[in-house]
């Protein structure tokens, strides 16, 4: 995961050291003289701790597209924006956060009902609290 490129990416992993020699023949390393990543599309070089961070951030993707699933579930079966927003705040999630994950679970369709305000998912026809038709945003 390149933090430049902000996406996957070949990296180039580049070890050097200096070997100790006999008759030209290297033994073993004597020491390390630098190691790196290197990104094959923007040449940017990184420590080598950007692979552990990529793999980190692409387990907290699989995460965060799990949990947009879930949202968009309960979404469909009729539980309002409001609610649903309330229930990941609730949970931990900042108010930024959850905004987004509730745009990214209703893919911004979005229907709203004139009568008492409430918000759902854009599939839903009818307000589940009052039974009012709902009007897409
Ligand atoms: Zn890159
Ligand atoms: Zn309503």
């Amino acid at each position: 995961m390149c933090p430049r490129c902000n996406s996957l990416q070949t990296y180039f992993h580049h070890i050097a050291g200096k070997y100790f020699t006999l008759y030209f023949i290297p033994l073993f390393k004597t020491k390390d003289l630098g190691e790196y990543i290197e990104c094959q599309t923007c040449f940017m070089t990184y420590k080598p701790e950007v692979l552990k961070w990529g793999r980190k951030r692409t387990q907290a993707n699989e995460k965060f597209k799990e949990i947009v699933g879930e949202v968009r579930e309960n979404l469909e079966a009729g539980v309002p924006l409001q609610l649903a927003l309330q229930g990941l705040i609730d949970n931990g999630l900042d108010e930024e956060n959850s905004t987004q994950l509730l745009i990214k679970a209703t893919n911004n369709n979005i229907a709203k009902c004139s009568q008492c305000g409430l918000a759902y998912i854009g599939s839903l026809v009818y307000c589940q609290q009052c039974g009012n038709k709902l009007q897409s945003v």
